[in-house]
């Protein structure tokens, strides 16, 4: 079971990932944690992405391929995986593509978890943090007692500037524009699964299971 989640951020891919981990038993790959793995164990793509990452650059897609290549190698992904963050634009899915055909492997899956963009903008903007304590609040969810004081020291609450509502509206559109040409790419090797991310998060997780269970 060989699988792709994607998804804007917010749409609450961790939340699942975790979820299909569990029930399918197979190891959830994310590029984060793949290159603190590949830097800890000093490898040498790992000291090679690392100088990128320590001047503040994107690392190549040769090197980050790489580690991917190196880490769907391992034995525990032999029965399937999970990749989130990854692949990130064409060249990388191609690579992937390439790498999975050695190996007569293919992706059975893309799972799309699509949210409205609108409701995530609304969500990702009510955070409100305290500018004493540094606690963190959500006007809709998870509301202070009384209106933009902290319930824990008193402090004041306000916006971050990342939270702005503009800000978020900016950074999904820049990541909805990454993440299209990748949908037509595994829609049109019939593996794209768009699932319904407006949900609450167990009717997504049975969407899910529903697919991959078929
Ligand atoms: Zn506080």
């Amino acid at each position: 079971m060989n699988i792709i989640l994607m998804g804007l951020p917010g749409a609450g891919k961790g939340t699942q990932a975790e979820k299909i981990v569990e029930k399918f038993h197979i190891p959830h790959i994310s590029t984060g944690d793949m290159f603190r793995r590949a830097i800890s164990e000093k490898t040498e793509l790992g000291m090679k992405a690392k100088t990128f990452m320590d001047k503040g650059e994107l690392v190549p897609d040769e090197v980050t391929v790489g580690i991917v290549r190196d880490r769907l190698k391992e034995p525990d992904c032999r029965e399937g995986f999970l990749l989130d963050g990854f692949p990130r634009n064409l060249v990388q899915a191609e690579s992937l593509e390439e790498i999975l055909n050695e190996w007569n492997k293919k992706i059975e899956y893309c799972l799309h978890i699509e949210v409205d963009v609108n409701l995530l903008t609304e969500r990702l903007a009510g955070r409100r943090v305290c500018k004493s304590c540094g606690a963190t609040y959500h006007i809709q969810f998870h509301p202070p007692k009384q209106e933009n004081v902290c319930d824990r020291c008193g402090g004041e609450l306000y916006q971050r500037p990342d939270d702005s509502a503009e800000t978020v509206k900016n950074r999904l559109e820049v990541n909805r524009k990454q993440m299209a040409p990748l949908l037509q790419f595994y829609a049109e090797r019939g593996c794209l699964f768009t699932i319904d991310g407006d949900q609450p998060i167990d009717r997504v997780f049975a969407d899910i299971a529903a697919v991959l269970e078929k």
